[in-house]
């Protein structure tokens, strides 16, 4: 048996995945020529995501470590490229 269930783990969180989400949210609602399906969605946070560094933290009450990675405008900036190749290469049907 191993010592540890890592399913007992889950409150490992990338804290940048998080602030992605949020910026996200604000970008689509200050353009309407993103495409809103899951499809999209999906691929702009994934692309998004492999461009930026990651910030792991267990507590989620403080984000300042994250913020010294990446700014929320250098996030938005990689939101938008991604954005960009989603529009020229959707995968919706
Ligand atoms: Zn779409």
């Amino acid at each position: 048996m191993p010592k540890i269930n890592i399913y007992d783990y889950d409150k490992i969180h990338n804290i940048n995945e998080k602030r992605v989400w949020e910026l996200l949210i604000q970008l689509i609602e200050n353009d309407d020529t993103i495409c809103t399906c899951r499809d999209c969605i999906l691929d702009i946070v994934a692309i998004t995501l492999n461009n930026i560094p990651p910030h792991y933290q267990v507590s989620e009450d403080d984000f300042s470590e994250a913020y010294k990675k990446i700014s929320d405008e250098g996030i938005l900036s990689e939101l938008l490229t991604a954005s960009e190749i989603v529009k020229k290469h959707p995968h919706h049907l």
